[in-house]
């Protein structure tokens, strides 16, 4: 998959299962999006929650 950050909006319903997954329990925020997830590798500026 893709990063969460670069998905768009017509993307979703295809990818909805796994963005879930993604960002139920995130640990990771990105800095520019403001978008979570569980992974690092999925946002464009991962940033640890603190
Ligand atoms: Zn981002």
């Amino acid at each position: 998959m893709k990063k969460l950050c670069k998905i768009k909006k017509v993307e979703f319903d295809s990818l909805h299962k796994k963005i879930y997954k993604e960002i139920k329990k995130p640990k990771f925020y990105c800095k520019k999006c403001l978008r979570v997830a569980k992974h690092a590798k999925y946002l464009c500026s991962a940033q640890n929650f603190k």
